[in-house]
């Protein structure tokens, strides 16, 4: 392996929006040289979510120690839960039960709305204005160790509206931060939306840069990928974004403790 290199954010057909299998995730994380991959599949206590009761725990750890076994890249046992701030208990419940390496905390939707759907419905203002509120409620209640693709409204706006909102938010944002780092938690640098129509990481490198200013120290990175093809995608370029923001290492994760790998390999020119 040339260097370490984690993609801690992939889906499997264990998600609802996935058909891919972890055996490919893990043969496609082999061929590009990463290290580690951390499967993070959608999981919900929301009726209303999409990805409601679609995710079957068992088969989905099952899988996971038949194929994370033997050569190749590590592979990590993660989930990524939506809006993790409500129904604490239930979710508690589920969590006390399973055994997870990571967990990425994110909000899909504003209350039982999706994003894209609040957008079109009650307008870009309001939604931004609701999204900050329920990323910090999030932030401070949640149970996760990074937050998830932390400005994701500016993806949806963008392509709805063609409007994204670079420093309107500064103050919900730096109050998001906060509370992250008060916590001893992180955030994620998403790739995925590099290769959408706003063409840029999530969140903007400016966050990136502030949760650093701030004293912020856990950074994953993720692609996002759905498919086997897409593991791996950006992350050099998001390894090279950390790095210019100052930091000297990004995050993995085995049973929920943070261990961070060096980022020196990595030029900041990106
Ligand atoms: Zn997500
Ligand atoms: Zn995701």
């Amino acid at each position: 392996m040339p260097f370490y290199l984690a993609d801690y954010h992939v889906h499997t057909r264990f998600s609802f929006d996935s058909e891919e299998t972890i055996g490919a995730i893990r043969k496609m994380a082999a061929a590009r040289g990463l290290t580690e991959v951390c499967i993070t599949d959608h999981f919900s206590v929301n009726p209303e979510d999409k990805s409601y009761g679609l995710y079957p725990y068992r088969k989905a750890y099952e899988e996971y120690l038949r194929d994370s076994a033997g050569e190749g890249p590590a592979v990590r046992f993660g989930l990524e839960i939506g809006e993790g701030q409500y129904r604490r208990a239930v979710l508690e419940d589920f969590l006390a039960q399973a055994d997870y390496d990571f967990i990425i905390g994110s909000v899909h939707n504003i209350g039982d709305i999706t994003i894209r759907q609040t957008i079109r419905e009650r307008g870009v203002d309001y939604a931004f204005d609701a999204y900050y509120d329920e990323v910090l409620g999030l932030a401070e209640e949640g149970d996760y160790d990074v937050l998830g693709h932390l400005d994701l409204i500016n993806r949806y706006a963008w392509d709805e509206q063609g409007i994204y909102r670079l420093d309107a938010y500064t103050h919900q944002i730096d109050a998001v931060l906060k509370a992250v780092i008060r916590r001893g938690r992180g955030i994620e640098v998403n790739t995925s939306s590099l290769y959408k129509n706003c063409r840029q990481f999530m969140p903007n490198p400016w966050i990136v840069a502030r949760f650093r200013e701030l004293g912020g120290q856990i950074v994953t990175l993720g692609s996002d990928a759905h498919s086997a093809g897409r593991v791996g995608d950006g992350l050099a370029e998001a390894a090279a974004l950390l790095k210019s923001c100052g930091f000297e290492a990004a995050a993995a994760f085995e049973k929920r403790r943070p261990r961070l790998w060096a980022l020196e390999k990595f030029d900041s020119e990106r």
